[in-house]
Formats: C-alpha cells, structure tokens, sequence
C-alpha cells in the first residue's frame, strides 16, 4: 500500500472498524483492516442497538443478517430496586419503527460482529488483516504511514487516510496526541442466563428491557438471540482495574452492592451464570480527533463514553458512516472532509455524553430527588417520553450534513 494509491487503512475490526470499512467500500474505496486479535471472536455480552444505529445498518446492508437472530423488544421499563415499581416506560417495537424509521434492538455482539464480518469478508474492496498490530503512525506531510507489526515483524503501511477504531485503550489516540482515557470509578457487571435453563422460574418479562434503578448500582435485563438469553449488565461503583476488558466478578461483592433491593432483583443476580466485570473507561470529548494529513480516530478510541445511555456502539456506527460520507462528500480534500466530521460529531457527541450523565444522576438518585425524578417521569408519560428521544434515535446523517 502506498500513499496517494486511495487506500485507507483502518486500526481495529471492532463495531467502529467494521463498519468504517464497509461505508467506506460502499462509496467504492479500498480499505484495509489490521486488527490484533488473531480471530474475531466477540465477548459473550449484549447490546442495545437504538434505531439512529440500525437505520445505518440497513442502509449498509448489515441488518438483514443480524435481524434473524435480533430481538425487538416492546419497551424500555425503568423500576425502583427497591419496590420493583415502574417509574417510566418508553414504548418500542412498531412505535419505536412508526416514530424513528428504523427498529430498536437487543442483540448479542458476537451476532453483530458474525453481521458485520458476513458483509464485510463479501466484499472485494476490504480486506481484513488479523494478527497485526498498528504500533505507530507518522503524520508528516502528505498521507499516513502506519507501522504494523505482524508474526515479530514490523513493516511500514503508507495510506491516504488512517483510521483509529481501535478502542478505548488506543495506541493511535496517545500517537495523534490526543486526551488520555480515565477510569471512572464505575465498574460494569455482566452476565447472561439461558432462559432454557431456568423454566418455570420467573425472569423479568423476555419482550422488554428493564432497567432497576437505585442509588448505588442500576441493572438493565434484556433478551437476545431470538429470546433464547437474558443479558444482564449492572453498574456499580468499583475499585480501580488494570487496562483490560473481563474478569471473573464476585457474586458476593455485587450482592453486597445492591443491598435494599427488592428479593426480585437479588434472585435476578444469583440464578446468572458467570459475572464478569469491566472497568468503565471514559475518554474526554475535546479530541482532537483528526489531522490534516489523513488521519481520523473513531468510536470508543476517540470518545469512550459510560454505557448510561447505551450509546457508545451507535456513537462508532455513527462516526463510521459520517467519515466514509464526509470522505466521499469533499473528493480530492482529505482536510476539508476531516473539519467537517470532526465539526460534526464533536457536536453530536457532547450532546450525547450529557444525555449518559444526566441518566446517570437521575438513575443513581436518592431521597428526595428520586422523589422528584419520579414524579416528573409519571407526569411525561409514555409518549412524551419517547418524544424526548427524537433528537438522538432520529438522527440521520445528510440532515446533520445539511446543518454544515
Ligand atoms: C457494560 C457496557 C455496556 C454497553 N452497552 C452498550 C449498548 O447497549 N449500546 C451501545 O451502543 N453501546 C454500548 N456499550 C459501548 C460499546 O460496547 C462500545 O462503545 C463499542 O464496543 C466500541 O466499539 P469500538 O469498535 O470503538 O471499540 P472496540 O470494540 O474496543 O474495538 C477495538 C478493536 O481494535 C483492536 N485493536 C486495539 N488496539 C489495536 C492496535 N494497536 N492495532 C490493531 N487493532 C487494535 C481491538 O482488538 C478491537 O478489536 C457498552 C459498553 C459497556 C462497557
């Protein structure tokens, strides 16, 4: 690969890389993947894929292969722990596609990745290095070279325009000189339960995403793969963990967590499998994110964010899509494409983070504030609810672009 060639090299083949790669090759360019895992296995969690994803996913050609598989549940419900008592609803499934175009979904990310992987392995203008691993990035001049290293060797990889998809713990974000992430005190708990496995004993309702809130911890259930699992992930506050993503969590430690919770939500916690914990990671939302020779970082690489609103994968489809369009929108002015994506997302992204935070204040409130913050989700009702939805699941990328 050299520069100048149009090539576009991309640094991770996760849920950013994946699909950067395949809008770019769906505006008919050359891309090239290196990812570090040798397989592509993806972890054995869920992920809630709001409609601002799927309705780009449509459009690339991905959802007919994760549909099958998919679940559309028919609401979000928000509970107290402590009573079990429904404090908001947010209608979804025809709702959800009658309001914002596109379906609301709840998949298993080993389903997404398989999706992602059947599009992009069809296609001849992507190709999917693993094994190798970008390990630095000279910007000077005109294009990128990345160095790749693969089997103990390391190589220069001359591009147009580089990518960095490449996670929350990324090498090109700390090479571009961008911010650092920093651990947030947070740590994610997940598990999953076979509902074959668990017959006749009540789960919480397998059409619908529930989420139990209070003040120390909040744990939203929800179905995957056609209704065959529940997916379980709680939050709560944890101590400081090395940079990787699963470890064995204690059981006894999270049941510690959510003492004062309703016998419902404690039964929840005991029937799961294994849990695994995640260090919740966030990286600031000042970037920068680009430079003018060609480079772009994207997804959690360029702003991890805490999973309160469960954005962080519609966030990297989102950048995906809005790179590969705003590449193709400006032809011949990598620079020009560059001010204009990062002007956009940065935008978008805020926007988004301060949705995460202030879910965050209101799901962990307490004493009279949850008080209020009930009330005031009783008096919105259903409707006004999802209405306050619209900005963030009905975006659409040549609406943003028009905004330029
Ligand atoms: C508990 C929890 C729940 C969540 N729930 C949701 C949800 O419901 N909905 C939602 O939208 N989001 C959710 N998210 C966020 C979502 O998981 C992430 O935002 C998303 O996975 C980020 O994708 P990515 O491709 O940017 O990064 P990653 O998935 O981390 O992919 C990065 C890839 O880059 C590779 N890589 C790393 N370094 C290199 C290198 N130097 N060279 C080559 N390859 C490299 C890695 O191996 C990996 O394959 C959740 C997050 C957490 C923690």
């Amino acid at each position: 690969m050299t520069a100048n060639s149009g090539r576009i090299a991309i640094a991770g083949a996760g849920i950013a890389g994946l699909t950067a790669a395949i809008a770019f090759a769906a505006h008919g360019r050359r891309v090239t993947v290196f990812e570090r895992s040798t397989s592509l296995d993806e972890l054995g969690a869920g992920i809630q894929l709001s409609p601002n994803a799927t309705r780009i996913l449509a459009r690339l050609g991905v959802l007919p292969h994760l549909l099958p598989i998919a679940v559309r549940p028919e609401a979000i419900e928000i509970r107290r722990a402590d009573t079990m008592r429904l404090i908001a609803s947010v209608p979804l499934g025809d709702a959800a596609e009658r309001r914002w175009a596109a379906p609301y979904l709840t998949v298993h990310r080993a389903d997404l990745q398989s999706a992602l992987l059947a599009v992009a392995t069809q296609n001849p203008n992507i190709d999917i290095v693993t094994g190798a691993s970008v390990t630095d990035a000279d910007f000077e001049g005109q294009g990128v070279t990345l160095s790749v290293e693969r089997d103990g060797q390391t190589g220069p990889v001359a591009c147009d325009l580089a990518v960095g998809a490449d996670g929350v713990w990324s090498t090109l974000r700390r090479l571009g000189r961008s911010k650092t992430g920093h651990y947030t005190g947070n740590l994610a708990w997940r598990a999953m339960i076979r509902t074959d496995d668990h017959a006749g004993i009540d789960l919480p309702p397998m059409d619908r995403v529930t989420t139990v809130v209070a003040k120390n911890f909040h744990l939203v259930a929800y179905p995957v793969r056609s209704g065959s699992a529940l997916n379980l992930v709680a939050v709560t506050r944890g101590p400081d963990a090395p940079e990787r993503w699963s470890t064995m969590g204690d059981r006894e430690l999270l049941l510690a967590a959510m003492k004062g919770s309703s016998p419902d939500v404690l039964r929840l916690v005991d029937m799961a499998g294994q849990w695994t914990t995640w260090p919740i990671h966030q990286v600031a939302v000042d970037g920068p994110w680009t430079n003018a020779a060609g480079f772009a970082l994207i997804g959690d690489a360029a702003h991890a964010m805490p999973p309160y609103a469960a954005q962080g994968a519609a966030m990297a489809i989102e950048d995906a899509d809005t790179l590969a369009t705003a590449i193709a929108r400006w032809p011949g002015d990598t620079a020009a494409a560059l001010i204009a994506f990062e002007k956009l997302r940065r935008r978008r992204i805020i926007k988004v983070s301060a949705r995460g935070a202030f879910n965050k204040f209101a799901w962990h409130a307490s004493g009279p504030v949850a008080m209020v913050r009930d009330r005031v989700l009783k008096s919105r009702g259903p409707e006004k609810l999802a209405a306050d939805l619209d900005w963030l699941y009905g975006w659409d990328i040549e609406t943003e672009l028009g905004k330029l």
